[in-house]
């Protein structure tokens, strides 16, 4: 692992397509002085130009799209959002079409190259880097095939604000839309996706109707609950191992214009949860959440994030939406604003934090799902130690979900009724070696003392995990995960930074 690390470049070839008059495919070439990539080397398992032709060596098949070995994109490929590992590919492909991952998963399988797909790489444990092998940046493929009355089939590299754009002149939203909306459909669908609707509809993965998958075959499979269903329940949630998530089917319902978020506080974490538990059991509100925030002591205290959604003239009735809440009287704050300014509600925070250079810091993330029945006790013990120096000042994520909205086998929850998401989304600050180090090993012992209650993690964590961690957090539904692998990866070749196989 290097952390914040300097990369060692040892490839220096730079590859470029170049589109020809008579077809639409490009030739794949790279110069080097006047060398023409040309194939990959078997022996020496580096890329041939024709000016350092072997007498062995596979040709490359042609692209749409750019296979890139310069230093600038390996760089970028080594890196996420969590800015803590870095891995360095030996190719990054820009698919120019679906056919040209196929042509790329052919070509390198015969050398046991392993793949990763990238969508924002917005990972903070390099879950979408590997080591030596080809990224490929599904950024590049990012249309929007249909809007119908209750359905989007998009291309996986789409990001969420972009399919919002063109949804919402159609009155439609996707049901579910985590906190940040940059993220990739592709990278969310591989993780789960959680948000304030959750309590309502269930995780992202539980409203796609179809997918498009490629295997570590290559092959081209559509799978739904009604069609290959193993694939499907393989790849939703799936971290990316028994497939490349091309395109999706995703489910649409009526979007409103407007929202009125309400911000409520409390003093007392049982007060607080238990108002939580109302208000996903009886469902007076459209969205929710909640955090632990800093008060003006030195100490904690939380705040309830609700939100209603209305079309103007009808506007919500509060007197009705805060009934029977126990928040301290006089706190709250509402405040209306469109149901798209809702969504994209980070936007501020996320360009201010760029531009004082904050977004750049390592992100060791805790992400965790606490049994209903032991969320006060722990989240208690863990909050009454808790200082900013342990969070660097990140938000503290404390919200319940129902577990019957979840119907996708590899997003593991604990087995109660309600479970709360409990996310200490750390910044290390400073952004020193040392204080990633004790950040990790917090998430690793908060981690243990979760699952021994029970818990599970959220799979975008930053915890150190072996592979007896990954069975046991798969365990009633490991032997499925196991054949799906070996029917759709036989070679073990995807994905390989989740660290799983
Ligand atoms: C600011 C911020 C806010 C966030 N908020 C939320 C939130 O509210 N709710 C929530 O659930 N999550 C949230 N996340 C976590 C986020 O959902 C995951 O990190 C997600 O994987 C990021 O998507 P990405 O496009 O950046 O994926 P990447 O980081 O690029 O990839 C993630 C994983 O998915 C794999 N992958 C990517 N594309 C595909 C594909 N097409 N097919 C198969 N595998 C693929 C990658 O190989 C990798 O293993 C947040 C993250 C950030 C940084």
């Amino acid at each position: 692992m290097t952390r914040l690390g300097s990369y060692a470049h040892d490839n220096q070839f730079c590859w470029e397509t170049m589109k020809n008059n008579t077809s639409r495919r490009a030739v794949l070439q790279s110069l080097i002085g006047s060398a023409i990539v040309i194939g990959f080397d078997i022996c020496n398992r580096s890329w041939v130009t024709s000016a350092s032709a072997a007498s062995r060596f596979e040709s490359l098949p042609p692209l749409d799209g750019v296979l890139y070995t310069d230093n600038t994109k390996l760089a970028a490929a080594s890196d996420d959002f969590g800015h803590i590992v870095h891995r360095q590919p030996i190719a990054v492909l820009e698919p120019g079409s679906i056919s040209d991952i196929i042509r790329i998963i052919e070509f390198v399988r015969t050398y046991k190259i392993k793949i990763a797909a990238r969508g924002q790489g917005h990972s903070t444990y390099g879950q979408s880097q590997v080591e030596a092998g080809v990224v490929i940046n599904m950024s590049t493929l990012n249309k929007i095939h249909s809007i119908g009355a209750d359905q989007a089939i998009v291309d996986a590299g789409v990001v969420w604000s972009q399919l919002l754009q063109q949804t919402l002149p159609h009155s439609l939203t996707p049901p579910v839309l985590t906190d940040y909306i940059e993220l990739s459909i592709g990278g969310t669908l591989s993780v789960g996706g959680i948000g304030g609707a959750t309590h309502r509809y269930g995780v992202q993965i539980d409203n796609v109707l179809e997918v498009q998958v490629l295997t570590g075959e290559g092959k081209l499979e559509t799978c739904s609950k009604f069609q290959n269903r193993d694939l499907f329940e393989a790849v939703l949630g799936g971290l990316g191992q028994c497939g490349i998530i091309v395109q999706a089917t995703i489910k649409l319902i009526a979007a409103a214009t407007n929202t009125r978020v309400f911000l409520l506080f409390y003093d007392d974490l049982a007060t607080f949860t238990r108002d939580q538990r109302l208000l996903i059991s009886d469902q007076r509100f459209n969205y929710v959440e909640g955090q632990v925030v800093a008060n003006d002591n030195g100490g904690w205290r939380y705040m309830l994030e609700a939100a209603s959604f209305y079309n103007p003239p009808a506007t919500p009735n509060n007197n009705v939406l805060l009934a029977n809440l126990n928040y301290i009287r006089g706190t709250e704050q509402i405040e209306d604003k469109s149901y798209l300014d809702f969504l994209n509600r980070l936007a501020d925070t996320v360009a201010f934090l760029k531009s004082i250079g904050v977004w750049s810091y390592p992100h060791p993330w805790l992400n965790l799902f606490v049994p209903g029945s032991a969320v006060e006790s722990f989240v208690g013990e863990v909050v009454s130690t808790l200082t900013l120096a342990d969070t660097g000042q990140g938000p503290i994520l404390l919200y319940p979900v129902k577990t019957n909205r979840f119907h996708l086998p590899l997003f593991r929850v604990p087995t109660e009724e309600i479970v709360f998401l409990f996310a200490i989304l750390r910044t290390a600050a400073p952004p020193e070696d040392a204080v990633v180090t004790r950040m990790m090993s917090d998430n690793r012992k908060l981690f243990e003392q979760n699952r021994d209650l029970g818990g599970y993690r959220y799979s975008v964590s930053t915890i150190p995990f072996s592979q007896d961690d990954w069975q046991q957090h798969f365990r009633p539904v490991w032997g499925k995960l196991v054949s799906a692998k070996r029917r759709y990866d036989p070679d073990n070749l995807l994905t390989p930074g989740q660290g799983i196989f």
